[in-house]
């Protein structure tokens, strides 16, 4: 039986961080068992907010896919590409600007979001606006099924639903109305306990070195009721517990809830207890990315053939497109 497809990309704006890890890549990599996945590198969704500077971009491509090689998703089982070497993205997205009434841009919610969160960069360009009529090309391109998104994107999958009706509508039933399928939430914060990115200079990179763990690590804020160490502390506001949760056995986060309370264990033991568990997970990954650092080539090859076989379905879908807009 053929398996459904799903669609996901990333932004190219850095290496990958914890968060990335635990917000979209485990569930990417299950994914990978039940569905035909479609990873892509979104290049042009990365030149929106990165107009200005974009020698990051491409940059952060290779490094991605290494990171995403190195948390397990499988270049044979999965199609990786990158967005801009697929050019009907960009003749999908014109045809579906056609069609999409302005005011469904000016309410999406993250749009305002956005321009709050990343109000260093001016975000005011018809491109950023457009940006979830870009989303919408990207998958409907390859009719995914389901579209894998944590809360806060949820809205543009409803919008992608959207724009497919109303081309439908229009045109001829050619896209699928895709799923929305909600990531688990990922608990884990920065270490300043704001969301982990990049931007803010908060966050563990899977790249990250033992040195740099620690260092991160010893600077997270804990429990902020938990001024002095006679203090009882409170595990469920503690953002170093959460790593516990992730990174050290059960047993002994039993323990560390339980000491915590009571105050019979330290802030900066802890930390270093959970540094030593986060840095064994990361070790062997550490490993692995060595590796592929050493062989570009194939990580060039992938793209390449991620690229061939994404292009194949574009042609197809606009060829489609093309026939029933009549143009
Ligand atoms: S002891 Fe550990 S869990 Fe408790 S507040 Fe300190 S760092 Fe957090």
């Amino acid at each position: 039986m053929k398996r459904k497809r799903i669609v996901s990309g990333m932004r190219p704006t850095g290496r990958l961080h914890l968060g990335h890890v635990h917000g979209a890549l485990i569930n990417w990599r299950s994914l990978q068992k039940d569905y035909k996945c479609f990873y892509f590198i979104a290049d042009w969704h990365a030149l929106t907010s990165e107009y200005e500077h974009p020698e990051i971009i491409k940059e952060s491509t290779i490094d991605i896919i290494i990171d995403w090689i190195t948390i397990g998703l499988n270049p044979e089982e999965s199609v990786f590409f990158v967005q801009s070497s697929i050019k009907e993205h960009a003749e999908l997205h014109l045809i579906f600007s056609m069609v999409t009434p302005l005011s469904w841009l000016e309410r999406n919610p993250t749009y305002k979001e956005q321009l709050k969160e990343m109000a260093q960069k001016n975000l005011y360009t018809y491109g950023f606006l457009g940006y979830p009529v870009l989303q919408a090309a990207d998958i409907l391109m390859y009719k995914a099924n389901g579209v894998p998104v944590g809360e806060d994107q949820s809205p543009h999958v409803e919008l992608t639903r959207e724009i497919a009706r109303r081309f439908n509508h229009f045109y001829s039933n050619v896209f699928p109305l895709p799923e929305t399928l909600l990531t688990p939430e990922a608990k884990i914060l920065g270490i300043d306990r704001r969301k982990m990115s990049k931007g803010y200079d908060n966050a563990i990179f899977i790249s990250d070195s033992k040195e740099i763990v620690n260092r991160q690590v010893a600077n997270m804020i804990t429990d902020p009721q938990r001024a002095r160490r006679t203090d009882p502390g409170r595990p469920g506001f503690c953002n170093v517990f959460t790593f516990h949760e992730l990174y050290t056995n059960k047993e002994m986060v039993k323990e560390i809830d339980e000491s915590c309370r009571k105050a019979s264990i330290g802030c900066v033991d802890c930390k270093k207890m959970m540094a030593t568990n986060l840095n064994k997970a990361l070790e062997p990954l550490r490993e692995k990315r060595k590796k592929l650092e050493a062989n570009i080539k194939i990580i060039e090859n992938i793209i390449d053939e991620g690229n061939k076989k994404a292009r194949k379905i574009a042609k197809d879908t606009m060829e489609e497109v093309r026939e029933v807009v009549k143009i």
